[in-house]
């Protein structure tokens, strides 16, 4: 890259970094009073969080963040799913610097287009499966959800069949944040706000085998979860349902591996009855499970693939819908306009950024790391936390894991006694994992984290011996409060 006379001066970007790190630059408490003035956070609880003052991140690289104050965190969940080649790789700042000098914005409305838009489409639908030719891009998840929900009612309307207008999706899934997307989402606390969902769209239960499967195999229980939406289906009215929306594994719900069975018994369900199926891989894309895309993981052949933070590993927004053939050629050669889109649809800088993340995972054979390597080495360390008294069953799936904090455990996962939800003892957890710089989800009891894919085995090993100091630290802190 030296040889690029756009690309920021070694010594531009080693300055920036080492201010960084220097926390006498950074008036914390400063920081702290103008974002609690200002700023209204994502999900959150503004009193709250302006009593506290937010941390503030300021530098990262590789798995590892700093704050204002100096402190160093291991990162254990990639920012929000998203870091999936680490923080810190140059070659994406010059590329996104790059094209911001050459042409950082026209849009891909009547009848044009930007070259790394092009680019980037080509190169998706060649990592994709088969069945995908074509992509739609957007500027997140939730917009690519939206997406969804108007590109298969369309799909049925061009087909004379506009009664095929409901679709189905998931209790305790998450599908993103607007109007449509948290319709979709199953988030009790979402849909309590705003009036939500929004009319057309229904529920099933999730194939949570630790909540639900009591008394059953895995196996068994993934199939009973499956029959729901054959269940619902029929409820609806076969000839009403448009699709079926579902996250290969649920990640905000708190990574939730399905039982093996589960994905080809809703494959099966969705062919019987004509339904399309849509798999959000947001997060389970680019990799995080050990495949560009998880649906070949779980040998399933959606319609439609949601994507967006792994695509340029957070360091730019961009989202988009992987189109199948079945979807595009009924839009293509029955549609007319196609009334939807963005702004920022197919965004060049985004796209650039998107170019060379992809690049990155391709030279650095990140994905295949995770599906041969990293992946099964975690699951393998992941599980000795497994032994710990405070946890009930730890499990993963490539980079995702997690495992579930219980009052008394038992020889057998659902005979384990839990805490009272009141208790909080996730955000304990939490607590302890952050002090001791050790970023990890607490949801509900469910502690779970979705590394950079670029960790490499001995930090694999740094960061589950991490996470035992941690859960030892919560479990004193719980028996002094006579807790366990
Ligand atoms: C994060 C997420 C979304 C929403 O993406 P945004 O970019 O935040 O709008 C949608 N689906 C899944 C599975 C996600 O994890």
């Amino acid at each position: 890259m030296a040889s690029n006379p756009l690309a920021p001066s070694a010594a531009l970007v080693a300055s920036v970094k080492q201010s960084a790190a220097q926390p006498a630059l950074y008036d914390t408490a400063a920081i702290q009073k103008l974002d609690s003035a200002h700023y209204l956070h994502p999900f959150t609880d503004f009193q709250d969080l302006n009593a506290k003052g937010a941390r503030v991140m300021v530098r990262g690289d590789g798995i590892y963040l700093w704050d204002s104050q100096g402190k160093k965190l291991l990162d254990g969940m990639s920012g929000l799913w998203c870091v999936n080649v680490g923080y810190g790789r140059t070659s994406i700042s010059e590329a996104v610097y790059r094209q911001m000098e050459t042409l950082p914005f026209y849009n891909s409305f009547f009848n044009t287009t930007n070259v790394p838009a092009v680019l980037l489409a080509a190169k998706l639908v060649a990592l994709a499966p088969p069945q995908f030719n074509h992509v739609f891009f957007t500027g997140s998840g939730s917009e690519a959800n939206d997406t969804n929900l108007r590109m298969v009612r369309r799909y049925w309307d061009l087909l004379g069949q506009p009664e095929r207008h409901t679709v189905i999706s998931r209790h305790n899934s998450y599908h993103g944040s607007t109007v449509a997307g948290a319709s979709l989402g199953g988030m009790d606390g979402m849909h309590a706000q705003g009036g939500l969902p929004i009319p057309g769209i229904v529920h099933i239960g999730q194939p949570n085998y630790f909540e639900g499967g009591k008394g059953m195999t895995e196996d068994a229980f993934g199939l009973l979860a499956a029959s729901w939406l054959e269940q619902k289906i029929l409820e609806v009215g076969a000839d009403k349902v448009a699709a079926f929306i579902g996250e290969p594994v649920q990640g905000a719900g708190g990574v939730l591996i399905p039982p093996a069975t589960y994905w080809p018994e809703i494959q099966r369900i969705c062919d019987k009855y004509g339904i399309l199926l849509i798999a959000d891989e947001v997060i389970c894309g680019f990799g995080r499970l050990g495949k560009w895309f998880a649906s070949e993981l779980f040998g399933i052949k959606p319609d439609l693939i949601t994507f967006a933070k792994g695509v340029t590993s957070g360091y730019i927004p961009l989202g988009g819908v992987l189109v199948g053939d079945r979807v595009a050629d009924v839009l293509i050669a029955k549609g007319g306009d196609f009334n939807h889109g963005f702004t920022y649809s197919g965004h060049p800088v985004a796209c650039a950024a998107a170019l060379e993340n992809i690049r990155i995972l391709e030279d650095e054979k990140l994905v295949q790391k995770v599906f041969d390597d990293t992946g099964p080495y975690l699951k393998e360390r992941f599980a000795t936390l497994g032994t710990h008294p405070l946890v009930g069953f730890a499990d993963s799936c490539g980079f995702v894991a997690g495992l579930n904090l219980v009052r008394k455990k038992a020889a057998e996962a659902h005979d384990c006694e839990l805490f009272d939800a009141g208790q909080g003892v996730g955000m304990i957890c939490r607590g302890y994992m952050f002090g001791n710089g050790m970023i990890m989800r607490a949801v509900g009891d469910r502690m779970i984290i979705a590394p950079p894919l670029v960790m490499s085995r001995a930090q694999i090993d740094e960061m589950i011996a991490l996470i035992r100091d941690c859960l030892d630290q919560t479990y004193a802190d719980l028996q002094a409060r006579g807790w366990v």
